[in-house]
Formats: C-alpha cells, structure tokens, sequence
C-alpha cells in the first residue's frame, strides 16, 4: 500500500487539520501497543464504549506515529502531526477498506454462515493455494472491525481473496458487503447461533444473504427459504442431500471410523470422495470446499487428492508456560505474512521478557518475489524488538543474511537433533510455522511439563467482563481491580498486565507479597495493599505499594516509619469499619485520626474506603444503605476537616450491580472480572474465565459387586466403566465433591464422580460414554460452572477458585 495523505480527505469525506499533505502511507493500525506503527501508519482512533483510542494519540506521537483518524484533534496535538477529522472513525476505517478493496479486481470468495466459516475459509486456503497467491482474513477476523483490516492486507501479487463475514445483528452486513465485495459467495450454513440479533430465522437469513447482492454465483445448501433472497443477476450452485435437482446431489454417504466416503451426482456424471472426518459438521463444510473447487473446473482426481490432506483447524494462538521460565506463544499452524504481523503483536502484548525469540518457518503465498519478502519480514523484526530467530526451512535459510542475529535449518528434525545447544531461558518464544513443518513438535520440546491437568483462562473474557462493568460505571467514575489470592486463582501477573492495558486505574492485593511479586513482573500500575503488616511497611515503601491504613496502632507505625525515611506525601488509604467489623477505623476513633493526620507531610491520604457485607443479599438492604450512609458522613467529615479530595470507594461487584448511585470516585471490581456473579440474571450475562481441564488416564469395566476408591465408598449394582482423572483434593478439588455428589464432563455429558476423591485423582463413571484414555476431561467451565458447584457443596464461587492449587498449571489464551 502506498497512499499519500491528502487523498484520504476525499476518501474518507474528512476535515484535515495537518501538517503535512504530502506524507505517504504504508500501513493501517488500529492498536496502540502495536510495535509496528511507524511514521507511514495512518491510525484510526477507534472509540467503543469503555476504551477510547483518542487516550494513546500522545503517546504515539511521541513514538514517531504522524497520521491519524480522529473524532476530534486531542489537546496538544495540534502542532505535531497530520489530522483527518471525521464523525465516526469506525465507519471511516470501512470506508477506507472499501476504496482500497475498489483498486482491485481479482476474484474474492465471501463466506458467511452461523458456523463453520472459519474452518471453510482455511480449508479453501489450503485446498486452492498450489494454483493461486491467496490472500484470506487471519484467524476469525469477521467483524465490522476485523473485516476491514483484513481487506487492507490485499497486495498487487494477490490474484484470489477468501475473506469471511460475520454479523449479530441488522444493518451491519451491508457495510461488510461493500468492503468485501465478494464475487463468489458461499454459505456454510445458518444454525441458530446469534439468534437474540434478529426478529427471527427469515430476518437472519435475509440479512446474511445481503452479502452476495452482487455476486456472480452463489454457493448453499438447496433450500426454498434461501432461493428466495438469492438475486437475479447471481447464479445459484447448490447441493443437498435430498434434492436430486441440486447442481451436486449427495445421495450416499459411508461413515468408518476415521473418514467419511461421498457418493455423489454432478453433471450427470457420479462420483465418489474420500474425507478424513466423520463428524456431520465436518462433513457440511468438506463439502462447501468441494463445491468451490468443482465451481474452479477441478478434476475430480485433483479433488480427491487435495481433500484427503484436510486437517483439523486449531484457530487459537496460545500462550503456554515454557521450560526454563520460557512463556511460549504458540502459533504453529500457519505462515503468512499477515498472521506473522498479528503474532508479533500477541508477542507484544505478552510483553513478559527483555528476550525475544522467533522460531519461523518459511513463508508461503505472499505473492512477492522471496528476496523482497524476507526483507520485509526481516524489518518486522527489527521493529518488534526481537533479539533472535531461529528459522527453519530451505527459504529462510538461504535468506539467513538478510536478518541480524539468525541460525537457520533445513529442517525440523535437524533443529530438535541440535535442541540441546540452542540456549532457551527466561524469554518470550513465538512459534510460527506452516503446517508441513510440524511445529508442534517443537511446541511439545519447550512447553513444560507438569502433569496434564491445566487451568485454561480465556483473556478475552477477562476484558469482555472488565467492559461490562465499566459500561455500568458513570463517567469519571474509577475502578480499582482485586488481584489478590492470585487473581482469585486465575493468575496474578498476566491478568495484572491484561489490566494495566486496559488503563484500570488501579489494583488491590491483600498482603505486600502479592504486590511486590507485581511490581517486579513490571507492573507501573498502583497498587493498593489491604492488609499490610507493619513488618511489610518498609517494603511497600520501598517497592511503591501503597498501603491501607486500618488502624490508630498502623497509622502511628506507618508515620514513623515515613518519618525516618523522610519521606513526602507518600499515598495511604484510609479504611473505615461501617459494620463489615473486619479492618478499618471505627466511628469513634476517628477524630484522633484526623488529629494525627492534620499537617503531617509525610503522608498523602490518596483514598478512603469502606467494604460492605451484605452487597450481594437483598435481605440486608437497609444494612448495606445504613453502611455506605455512614461512609458517607465519615468521609466527608475527614475530607472537610483536612481540607482534602481523596477518592472515596465503597462498592465490590455486586455493589456495583446493586447500589449503581453510590459509585463515589471509584469501585473495587472483584470477583466479576472471573466470570462469577451473585446473581443469576447477571451470570448469564458475563463470559466464563476459567477451565479446569484433565485427561483420562486409565479406563476399565469392573463387574457388578465390585467397589471403587478407598473404603470401597462407591459398590457397583451393575458393570460399570470406570474411568481415572489425575486430579484432587492436593490440587483443590473437594473431597464433598465425590462420592455421587459431584460430577465432570466428558465429550459433553455428565460423568458422576465413584467413590472418594483421592490426594492426586478421582474416577467417574463413563459407562454410558463414548470415550478414550487420553481424552479430555472437563472439571469446571462452563459446565458445570463454579457457581453450581459452590452452591452444591455449600460454599461460595471465590472459594472454589482460590482452592485450586498453584501445581495445576495456568495457560493463557485469546
Ligand atoms: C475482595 C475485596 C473486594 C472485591 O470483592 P468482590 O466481591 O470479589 O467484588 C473489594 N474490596 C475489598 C476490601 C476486598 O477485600
């Protein structure tokens, strides 16, 4: 891409307010940490509803970034760099992404569909790749967002696009329509996904097919209900498996174990195909593949060739706990240019290490002479900061000089024959490879290894909560996040960083360990320290946490201390007891506190807090209002006799749910941002943070009469299939939990937990279950989910997480 400056006035009907007319443009960004924003990136300041870009732009500046898409031109920016000023800069960026698609004109396949979509998408990629330079939306890029900056990747080497479309709701498919501009169309299928969008099912499939107004063909499952949308001037190309009058007609299909044989009609003619899957969606979607590649003239032994490489899509980039104190990025399914940008961002984000370290296959179908190519991967490099690569194939080898500090292999076996010398420790590693080179060999060499009971916390779900309370909050309004017990079991210092990016203002933790543990993983947010021993106060000075001062007994010690130390202003917070009776002053030593307090310069009383006990139960009502009145009366009695503004916080989660007018300068967001709700109606509308996952060791039928587990606790009244799990009550899995009361997931169904739990495993009864050792096994996530258990042994959602001890291993996903 290269545009200069001033044509994007016209494109995108902008104001400009610049500096320099004439700057070229060479890339899109629309991600402030990003390490790949230059002096050529136009960026467009996005705006949702709780995160508003127009907050980095300084920052940027400063960073060397010159261009921008603004809603408005943000104080002290005016002199520093060029403006386009427009209403709404999403919309901008679709506008931008449809000019840009306009300059094109080689063949693009639009898929859209409840399901599938993705898995069509890469498969088609693979499929057609031999014969074209494809360019194909990364990962599932299918939103008004990301269909833009997928568009905006197409080069003049591409000849053929596969971009997919994705919409909830009406009226948004149209603007993906004019940014794809599909010319071949093809539906997967339309499930009942995303219902709550549209009225009903002919709504949703009204506005899905939107995508295909002016296409020239249209590949579906023959069906009344969408021949009726399908416009004039586009060709229908369709399949069943029951109407012969579909253009392919599957009239038979053979399931064996591993793979699936078609028998169908085409042209008169019939045919047969051999799929590696058995499973009906699979299957669906093989043969979405098919119809495209009998649209391109394919022969059908071309096809079958092809057909029965497909392999099963693994869409997550995943971060993983490495050997020596590595954090692994596992990317190690494709090798594109474009997903290599997206990976290195990922890389970024993680930002754990000083070291960095790419392991990188060749690259394939970028479409550019290879020279070229490896010079631009090469600056990639260099501008994420990366110390090393590792590249792995006869390509990159040959380009090994075009990188500064890089080793290179022919192959995958002779870089795990020469593992042993190639030093990995305490760095971040991103693996990226195209699927020929079997990475996940190399994946399995660096993880680490535990036993294989993992704590999956899905990142994605934690900012999807955090928003959903911040759209609760009123402007201005703070929020302080609880990280304390280690992140309520889900892991301190990666969900501290998911946070510091999202600009909470700041975090709690109970004990000055937690903190300090934080501020040397980097964290430059504040930290708030609950409950701090006199013995800590040094360290929390030294370490610049912040304490909470409960007590005329801590507030002497703590003065004395800053005293000696000289210190000034230095930041407390005052906690009141308003009827919770755990830490806090008390109403009637608070004139002495403020007595103390008044002139004293070496402290800073940054906030005043109380906690309430009964936010979550409408029972005590009237007790939790008499708590925050009295907060209020105390609060304000100290602010106005110290003449000071502190922020004043009281509410937790649910106080935020249940008390949303007394929000003060800030809140205290806890359990919430887990995935865990007091209230049922709220539950549902948060996503689920956590899964507890397992494998099965061992399976084995015992006869009835025969028992299971110590005290022979469990006897069998029929013969039963009786499957182990390496976990338990040692990794936080109660024992009330056995013994029929409990149970686990297994291939989607309920297996009952036999007998006692043990220290290190428990066994389920998987009679009726279809299942393998080795096969995964679901404790808790979203079902069943750790609010049904809490409730079912008694106890609270909090302490069902922080039981979960620190040997199951936490791995980190988007
Ligand atoms: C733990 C804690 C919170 C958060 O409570 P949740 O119910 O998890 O939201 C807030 N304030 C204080 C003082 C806490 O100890």
């Amino acid at each position: 891409m290269s545009i200069i400056i001033k044509n994007c006035i016209s494109i995108l009907d902008a104001k400009w307010f610049g500096i320099n007319p004439e700057a070229t443009i060479d890339n899109i960004s629309i991600d402030s940490r990003s390490l790949q924003n230059s002096t050529h990136t136009l960026f467009f300041a996005l705006v949702g509803p709780n995160n508003d870009a127009h907050h980095y732009i300084k920052d940027l500046i400063e960073n060397g970034v010159k261009n921008f898409v603004v809603t408005h031109v943000p104080p002290n920016c005016e002199d520093s760099a060029n403006f386009l000023i427009v209403e709404n800069t999403l919309a901008a960026l679709q506008q931008f992404a449809a000019y840009y698609r306009s300059l094109f004109e080689f063949p693009i396949i639009g898929l859209t569909g409840s399901n599938g979509k993705t898995i069509v998408k890469e498969w088609l990629n693979f499929l057609l790749s031999p014969d074209y330079n494809v360019i194909r939306s990364p990962k599932s890029y299918n939103s008004q967002v990301g269909v833009p900056l997928s568009v905006i990747a197409i080069n003049e080497k591409h000849n053929l696009g596969i971009f997919e479309a994705g919409i909830s709701t009406v009226s948004e498919m149209d603007k993906l329509e004019t940014i794809i501009k599909p010319t071949i169309g093809v539906l997967t299928n339309i499930g009942s996904s995303h219902d709550e969008g549209f009225a009903d099912l002919e709504e949703k499939i009204q506005q899905k097919m939107l995508l295909f107004q002016d296409a020239e063909v249209l590949i579906y499952q023959k069906s009344a209900q969408i021949e009726k949308h399908i416009s004039a001037k586009t060709k229908a190309f369709s399949w069943s498996f029951k109407d012969e009058n579909a253009n392919v007609f599957v009239f038979k299909k053979e399931i064996a174990s591993h793979e699936t044989t078609l028998f169908y009609t085409y042209k008169g003619n019939s045919y047969e195909l051999k799929i590696p899957f058995i499973d009906k969606a699979s299957i669906e979607n093989a043969i979405s593949c098919l119809m495209v590649l009998l649209y391109f003239d394919y022969e059908s032994d071309a096809i079958q060739s092809r057909m029965e490489m497909l392999f099963p899509v693994e869409m997550r980039l995943e971060v993983k706990n490495g050997i020596n104190n590595c954090t692994i990025i596992d990317d190690s399914y494709s090798s594109d240019f474009q997903s290599l940008k997206i990976a290195l961002d990922v890389l970024e984000s993680q930002n754990q290490f000083q070291k960095k370290t790419v392991i990188l296959s060749d690259i394939f179908q970028s479409g550019f002479p290879n020279e070229q190519l490896y010079a631009k991967v090469a600056q990639l490099i260099v501008s994420n900061k990366i110390n090393r690569v590792i590249g792995i194939g006869t390509t990159i080898s040959e380009f090994k000089d075009t990188f500064s500090n890089c080793i290179t292999f022919k192959t995958t076996a002779e870089f795990i024959s020469n593992f042993e010398k190639l030093d990995f420790s305490n760095e971040s590693i991103l693996i990226k490879g195209a699927r020929s080179f079997q990475f996940e060999e190399i994946v399995t060499l660096l993880e680490e290894k535990t036993h294989e009971t993992v704590l999956e916390i899905n990142l994605n779900a934690i900012s999807y909560n955090l928003n959903f309370f911040k759209s609760k909050l009123k402007p201005k309004v703070k929020i302080m996040v609880m990280v304390k017990a280690f992140g309520y079991g889900n892991g301190g210092l990666e969900i501290a960083k998911l946070l510091e990016h999202h600009k909470v203002d700041y975090l709690g933790v109970a004990f000055a360990d937690e903190g300090i543990s934080l501020k040397n993983g980097g964290i430059k947010l504040p930290i708030m320290v609950l409950n701090p021993e006199s013995t800590s106060f040094s360290a929390i000075i030294q370490y610049g946490l912040e304490p909470e001062i409960y007590s005329l007994k801590g507030l002497h010690a703590f003065l004395k201390i800053a005293k000696q130390k000289n210190l000034s202003h230095f930041p407390i917070h005052i906690k009141l007891d308003t009827g919770m009776h755990r830490l806090g002053f008390e109403e009637n030593t608070v004139d002495e506190m403020i007595a103390i307090l008044k002139g004293n310069t070496n402290v800073r009383v940054q906030s005043i807090l109380s906690h309430m006990a009964t936010s979550d139960d409408s029972k005590y009502y009237d007790f939790a209002l008499s708590q925050i009145v009295l907060y209020d009366k105390l609060s304000s009695k100290i602010m106005t006799e110290l003449e000071i503004h502190p922020i004043r916080h009281i509410l937790n989660t649910s106080g935020i749910s249940n008390f949303p007018d007394t929000q003060f300068d800030m809140v205290r967001l806890g359990i919430g941002l887990y995935g865990v709700s007091n209230d049922a109606e709220e539950q549902k509308k948060l996503e689920n943070v956590g899964t507890l996952k397992s494998i099965i060791s061992q399976i084995r039928t015992i006869p009835a009469g025969d028992s299971v587990g110590y005290g022979r606790r469990f006897m069998a009244d029929k013969q039963t299939k009786v499957a182990t799990i390496p976990i338990g009550y040692a990794d936080g899995i109660a024992r009330a939990w056995g013994n029929g009361v409990g149970y686990v997931t297994i291939k989607e169904q309920k297996a009952t937990i036999l007998g006692s739990v043990c220290m290190d495993m428990l066994m389920v009864d998987v009679t009726e279950i279809d299942c393998a050792e080795g096969d995964e096994v679901i404790i808790f996530g979203e079902n069943p989910n750790v609010s049904f258990i809490a409730e079912k042994l008694n106890t609270i959602p909090y302490e069902i997480l922080t039981s979960i001890s620190q040997r199951v291993k936490r791995v980190f996903y988007r």
